[in-house]
């Protein structure tokens, strides 16, 4: 099965043109890699690839993973010989379904004859002349035609194409950069994660538990989830950080209204620091304005002041309608409803703060021995490299967890 692919963003990127059309090559290599020979070719800011498959579903399912792709077709390749153009345009023809048809040529390598124009004429003609001789009813619509029937006329050869399948867009996986992704095992953080992928970064995601305060749900379902997300980027390194030792720390120095924010910047000192090991140059979460307490503007700014680099929040205007909309999906829906113990939910007020003042946050962090704490929770964090292999994800372990023993609650239950 032939296949042409069409990008548009990545057309516009001036230099750096040529290293996202390498660069989507190379993911759809990664893409089919257990589905046969795969031949790739770029050819007058298209690609081509031809797979050993006839599965239509499979490629379907698998290309609207790979981000860049504005749209693709099955395409036919035929020499520059008019009447091979024809044929292979009627056998498009034939495969799509309607009332209405158009034939619309371009021709990038204009040392062909004919001009496109009269290409289109003549195929049409073509076409109708068929349909008259087999009985087909069809019209010519040159504005919104049921069917569209494409020629594109490239070095030496000409590919004829039906019915044009949406691709998911984006820009190419690997293309912009590192981010931090905060990933809770809730909705919003995976589709935020999403998100940047769609945007080319590479999102290392980094995940905070509370273990063994709370049992391990957490920790399996963010690794499902990440194994889903590595669909997107093909590689992706997953830190499981655990929050429990900052968290006594927390809890025995603070009041409950506050916590929330208190750990919240916590996290992302620590995200920064993953960040400055992994050389990326950004932290993205999952927060949507006013969706919860700690999501108000004020708080946003409050945990802001601790992160070193710049904080992504692609989801602050979306609705969680629409957050859970795209999570069925990107496929995360599933795990992030799964019951799990959420680290942040340990020990806060039953009204946290909606606005912590920056001045108070710091006065009680002042009393604290966080750094210390903080720079541990990278050391003894586990590191996940997954791999997409096409039909699995590969999981290896780069650095074993070290859980600290003798971790008590700071303060007794019932006090709050
Ligand atoms: P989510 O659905 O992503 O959990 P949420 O609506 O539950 O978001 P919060 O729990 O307030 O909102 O979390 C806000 C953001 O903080 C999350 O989207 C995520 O990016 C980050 N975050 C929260 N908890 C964790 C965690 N345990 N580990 C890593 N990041 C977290
Ligand atoms: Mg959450």
């Amino acid at each position: 099965m032939q296949i042409v692919v069409h990008y548009h963003e990545i057309a516009l990127k001036g230099n750096n043109r040529n290293l996202f059309v390498k660069r989507l090559i190379a993911n759809l290599r990664k893409t089919f890699q257990d589905m046969g020979k795969i031949a790739v070719r770029s050819l007058y800011g298209r690609i081509i690839f031809s797979l050993d498959t006839e599965d239509l579903e499979e490629i379907k399912k698998r290309m609207s993973g790979v981000f860049g792709v504005a749209n693709y077709a099955l395409v036919r390749e035929v020499a520059q010989d008019f009447e091979q153009m024809c044929e292979a345009a009627w056998q498009c023809f034939q495969e799509a379904q309607g009332e209405t048809f158009a034939v619309r040529c371009r021709r990038p390598d204009k040392n062909f004859p004919m001009h496109s124009g009269e290409i289109e004429r003549e195929i049409g003609g073509y076409i109708l002349d068929k349909c008259a001789q087999t009985g087909r009813k069809i019209k010519v619509n040159l504005k919104e035609p049921d069917i569209t029937i494409r020629l594109e006329i490239v070095a030496k050869l000409v590919l004829v194409s039906g019915e044009r399948l949406k691709g998911p867009g984006g820009l190419p996986a690997g293309t912009a950069g590192k981010v931090v992704g905060m990933l809770s095992s809730g909705f919003d953080s995976p589709v935020a994660c999403w998100q940047l992928m769609k945007r080319g970064a590479d999102v290392i995601l980094c995940h905070f538990h509370s273990y063994p305060f709370t049992n391990k749900a957490s920790l399996d379902n963010c690794t499902l989830i990440s194994e889903v997300l590595t669909r997107f980027q093909y590689n992706t390194k997953l830190y499981l950080v655990s929050f429990a030792p900052v968290q006594e720390e927390l809890l025995s120095m603070t009041p409950a209204e506050l916590r929330m924010i208190l750990y919240r910047r916590s996290m992302v000192r620590i995200a920064s620091k993953v960040a400055a090991r992994e050389k990326a140059e950004a932290i993205v979460t999952g927060e949507s304005l006013g969706q919860v307490a700690s999501q108000t503007l004020t708080n946003m700014r409050t945990i802001d002041e601790a992160a070193s680099l710049p904080m992504l929040r692609p989801l602050v205007g979306t609705d969680k309608e629409d957050i859970i909309k795209r999570s069925t999906q990107i496929g995360t829906y599933e795990l992030s409803a799964r019951p799990y113990e959420d680290c942040c939910s340990l020990m806060l007020a039953k009204h946290p703060c909606i606005k912590a003042r920056l001045q108070d946050v710091l006065n009680l962090e002042r009393q604290m021995e966080l750094e210390q704490l903080e720079s541990e929770a990278v050391d003894k964090a586990e590191i996940i490299q997954l791999t997409w292999r096409g039909d699995h994800v590969e999981r290896v372990q780069l650095q074993a967890p070290t859980f600290s023993d003798n971790l008590t609650y700071g303060c007794p239950l019932e006090k709050i």
